[in-house]
């Protein structure tokens, strides 16, 4: 699935690495392929209508399901974002019907009946011990997620709806497995966090050469006051 400014996150990702003399490769993976768990040192899962997820949630859940898992094993960074991210868990529910998760991670959705949870959001993540930063983006899904005990959250809501409105979660993050309903330009609002996931999936401990993010740390304040919150 890739709706929702997925395609350049992707790009966001690819010009970083390009700027920084780091390779980059896309191989994107349709229906009914098989994934090389060992291919990739990022796996990227866009967004989609639940009309997209039912194509992709059988074949998520069937054909690539074994891979993923041993991608996640591996140490593989991946990266969920919205529909993507509901199908990473057990099961979205729709009404009557239930679409099978790939269960890499413990949660469920349910698609409610309540209104979509629209709007400009803003969370807090401390992907590394003691460093709180904030991830602002969009929102817009109907599927409301809970977390299981076996699964820690993203983030916690400074502003917007998170995982279901509720419990001030927002996100999925166990290890290097990230899913999260952040969805229109993500990366592109958050520039640090692309450059994250690029030192996660390339194992690197040293920072990344400093770039002039400039227009990328304008774009970041600016998705923070939509959000309503400006700090960090
Ligand atoms: N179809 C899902 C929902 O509405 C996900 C939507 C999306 O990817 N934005 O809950």
């Amino acid at each position: 699935m890739n709706i929702y400014a997925d395609r350049g996150n992707l790009l966001l990702l690819e010009r970083r690495c390009h700027w920084r003399g780091i390779e980059f490769t896309l191989r994107s993976s349709g229906l009914g392929e098989q994934l090389d768990p060992g291919a990739a040192d990022l796996l990227y899962v866009g967004g989609g209508q639940d009309r997209d997820q039912k194509l992709c949630a059988l074949d998520l859940a069937s054909v690539k399901r074994e891979a993923i898992h041993e991608a996640a094993r591996r140490g593989v960074t991946i990266l969920a974002v919205c529909g993507g991210y509901q199908l990473l868990g057990h099961s979205y529910q729709l009404g009557e019907e239930t679409l099978p998760g790939v269960g890499l991670v413990d949660l469920h959705t349910v698609r409610a009946d309540g209104p979509r949870l629209i709007g400009n959001v803003a969370i807090e993540v401390e992907l590394e011990p003691g460093q709180r930063r904030v991830l602002a983006g969009f929102e817009n899904h109907g599927g409301r997620t809970q977390l299981g005990p076996g699964a820690q959250p993203l983030g916690r809501v400074l502003r917007g709806h998170g995982n279901n409105s509720h419990d001030g979660f927002e996100g999925v993050r166990a290890g290097n497995v990230i899913g999260t309903y952040l969805h229109g330009p993500l990366l592109p609002k958050n520039a640090w966090f692309a450059d994250w996931l690029i030192a996660t999936a390339l194992g690197r401990q040293e920072p990344l050469a400093a770039l002039d993010d400039e227009l990328e740390a304008a774009a970041h304040r600016d998705a923070r006051r939509a959000a309503g919150v400006l700090r960090g």
